[in-house]
């Protein structure tokens, strides 16, 4: 039986790990820096059919309705007056049983965690050195723990400890210069939105979604600020939690929404956006996954499910020896060019650009080539 180690109890990590888990040739271990996974937090993430359909092997369509949203479409609007650009039905690329789905990120990881028995995942291990033996890879924790592992897989997300380590710091995330800002509100205080769809406002260097979890109320909100950091404030990590910052921004984001539905936001949490800025391909049996292997602007609402498909992809070449390496950049290197580009036509500026922009938006979104091709091409893999 051979022996692997997961290094980080995200999303990548644990559906790699429920994997293995029904593989008895394998003994899998996930090892967490935290003291538990975070499941308590009422965020939202969105999953593409590319990834509902590989988390339906492992169960995922027992979720009941209630506790998830599948859209009809993606509505776009235009942040200056409102006004409704175009819609985009993403419904067309679902399948039966396998939708396109919102959800809280805390029922997907609960998911995960529910999947994997008590002894898979082993709290408050962060890793703290990787050195490799003859045959197998030697790992030392905070804690001053010792583990040996047949496989290394590192999925401790953005700013891997793994990574940098393996790679002599050589492939550490950069900074975005935008913040993401995450929160909710009520679907009361979003009259004119459809809630059976996705709601995407894009302003000036801003854009924001809006969609619903399940059937509550709630809905998720994320807002992407194009905001630039001195070198200094992308080194204080203390930064996103003090107080003159946070109303900075708050401030920033008052003058690019309407004040009726800022004031409405509840649970706002500010974060930078760092993304790779190049691939790291580490030795023999050592794999990266997730968002250590890649991180990509939040701009295409790939992160988690690339973070899933890399993974289901990794499991397969451990299985059968394949490449996995070359597999996955070629992909992650189209999804990348596809969130700067979306992020750069959301943010557009100039009054004449945003026209031509939402003109040729009305275009495309009913165009069968262009759909097939910048959406098929992510979603049917
Ligand atoms: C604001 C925002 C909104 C997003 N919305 C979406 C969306 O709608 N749809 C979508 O598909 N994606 C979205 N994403 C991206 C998505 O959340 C990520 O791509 C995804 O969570 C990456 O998963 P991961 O498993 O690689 O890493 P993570 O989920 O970051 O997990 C990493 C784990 O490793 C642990 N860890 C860290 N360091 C160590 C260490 N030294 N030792 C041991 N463990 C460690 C951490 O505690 C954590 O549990 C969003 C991202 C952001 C920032």
């Amino acid at each position: 039986m051979k022996s692997v180690a997961i290094i980080g109890a995200g999303i990548s990590g644990l559906y790699l790990a429920n994997l293995f888990k029904g593989n008895k040739n394998y003994k899998v271990t996930i090892y967490e820096k935290k003291d538990s996974v975070e499941i308590n937090e009422g965020y939202g993430i969105q999953l593409s059919v590319n990834s509902v359909k590989l988390l339906n092997q492992i169960g995922f369509n027992s979720l009941t309705d209630e506790e998830k949203f599948h859209p009809k479409k993606i509505d776009f609007y235009d942040l200056k007056n409102s006004k409704k650009i175009c819609d985009l039905e993403i419904s067309k690329f679902n399948l039966e049983n396998c939708k396109y789905t919102a959800l809280k990120r805390s029922k997907l990881l609960q998911f995960l965690v529910d999947g994997l028995g008590n002894e898979i995942i082993k709290y408050n291990y962060s890793i703290n050195q990787i050195e490799y033996g003859k045959n197998t890879t030697n790992l030392t924790f905070d804690n001053g723990d010792k583990k040996t592992c047949d496989y290394l897989i590192i999925s401790d997300g953005v700013f891997s400890k793994g990574k940098s380590l393996i790679s002599a710091n050589n492939s550490n995330a950069i900074y975005n210069n935008s913040i993401a800002i995450r929160g909710n509100i009520s679907k009361e205080n979003l009259q004119k939105i459809s809630d059976e769809n996705v709601s995407l406002f894009l302003g000036s260097d801003f854009h924001y979604v809006v969609y619903p979890l399940d059937k509550e109320e709630n809905l998720n909100f994320i807002g992407i600020l194009k905001y630039k950091l001195n070198p200094n404030e992308q080194k204080n990590h203390k930064l996103f939690g003090e107080n003159n910052f946070i109303e900075n921004i708050k401030n920033k984001l008052s003058q690019k929404i309407p004040l009726r539905i800022f004031e409405k936001i509840q649970n706002i949490k500010l974060f930078p956006v760092f993304v790779s800025k190049n691939f790291f391909k580490p030795p023999n049996n050592t794999f990266l996954v997730g968002d250590a292997f890649f991180a990509f602007s939040p701009s295409f609402a790939q992160g988690a499910s690339q973070s899933i498909e890399g993974a289901h992809e990794l499991y397969e070449s451990i299985l059968n020896n394949n490449n996995f390496f070359n597999i996955r950049s070629k992909r992650i290197k189209m999804i990348n060019r596809r969130s700067n580009f979306n992020q750069f036509a959301f943010h557009l500026s100039n009054p004449i650009m945003t026209f031509l922009r939402n003109i040729l938006m009305k275009y495309l979104v009913k165009n069968k080539n262009f759909l097939e091709n910048y959406l098929g091409k992510i979603y049917k893999n």
